[in-house]
């Protein structure tokens, strides 16, 4: 899923997403709520009427944003109360409320209200938090008012890998539509984060969809489908994209680069997509250099097909019964830098 933050993939329309082969984005409950707010979006008929994208949505449910964006924030089992960044007043984000504001929202996926923490954080600290999720994770279940909305439950549990086996048992209870792991990839190396989604992804039921949240580079993704998991949201294709960075055959590749400057190739020649078909590295290269708004738009739109595509070839070789092979190179741990 790409990362439609306030309910837009940055720089790009609907259509040329449509034409990435991108399904389903990824909106987020805390910056819609503090601006423009769920009342004018259920005005406006719901997420998808708003933004025009009558594809699958997921909203994430504001605990990551809340603990990560937030600078004076007191945590309660009631809930976290927060300065909102945009004009000082004093939020309270609870599970009940980031439920009601996703029902009001109107994804196809809502997430339950987590307490995420940062890395690294003590076990007894990540414990606590980890139970508390649990007990906010009924309070979501009770809450939601949509039975149309999918609810998925996040495990929780940090590096700690019983804190983690622990939270996937209590959560498969539930019998939800769908599970997702969080609070990884928050500055924890990859290897651990490799080490925990083996380690969880399994115990998670596999006849629903299990989505790793906030991964989604070549090889994590390759590891983490090898581990089990369905569905990923990521910024990179389109934060790189704005750092004038297109990914090429698994490289990331810096188009204001020098070397690019009378480079006429296609960006991609192996990409179908819109901005391979037409442009070339020197133009790409010309409009960053020329702070022109196109480079973003035309970067995004070919790292996200780039990345929709990887994930459609590995689903392929799924089928084939070949991924192990076709991917050896993607699933074996980062060679260490020399
Ligand atoms: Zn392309």
């Amino acid at each position: 899923m790409p990362v439609g933050t306030l309910a837009n993939i940055k720089t790009v329309t609907p259509a040329q997403l449509k034409m990435t082969g991108a399904e389903m984005v990824l909106a987020n409950t805390y910056h819609l709520h503090l601006q423009p707010g769920e009342d004018i979006v259920a005005e406006a008929g719901g997420l998808h009427r708003f933004m025009a994208w009558d594809g699958p949505i997921l909203t994430d449910s504001g605990g990551f944003q809340v603990f990560s964006l937030s600078q004076i924030r007191t945590i309660t089992e009631t809930g976290v109360t927060f300065q909102s960044p945009r004009d000082g007043r004093m939020i309270q984000l609870t599970p009940e409320t980031s439920i009601q504001i996703q029902n009001r929202l109107g994804a196809d996926v809502i997430m339950a209200f987590d307490e995420c923490l940062p890395y690294p954080s003590a076990y007894e600290v990540t414990a606590a938090a980890t139970h508390r999720t649990h007990r906010w994770l009924q309070r979501c279940v009770e809450a939601n008012q949509r039975p149309d909305q999918a609810l998925f439950g996040i495990v929780q549990g940090g590096i700690y890998l019983d804190l983690r086996q622990q939270a996937a048992a209590a959560l498969s209870e539930f019998n939800l539509p769908g599970y997702a792991i969080g609070g990884v990839s928050v500055g924890e190396p990859p290897d651990l984060i490799a080490k925990i989604v083996q380690v969880t992804t399994p115990l998670l039921p596999a006849d629903k969809p299990r989505y790793l949240m906030g991964v989604g580079t070549y090889r994590e993704m390759a590891q983490a489908i090898a581990a089990g998991i369905d569905l990923f949201d990521c910024v990179i294709p389109t934060r790189l994209a704005r750092h004038g960075s297109a990914l090429v055959a698994g490289e990331r590749w810096n188009l204001k680069n020098a070397r690019f400057r009378r480079d006429h190739a296609a960006l991609d020649d192996a990409c179908p997509c819109y901005t391979c078909r037409y442009f070339s590295r020197a133009y790409l290269c010309h409009l960053i250099h020329a702070q022109e708004l196109l480079a973003f738009t035309l970067l995004s739109i070919h790292n996200i097909t780039e990345l929709v595509r990887f994930t459609q070839r590995i689903r392929e070789s799924i089928l084939a019964n070949t991924f192990v092979a076709d991917f050896a190179a993607w699933l074996r741990s980062e060679p260490t830098a020399q």
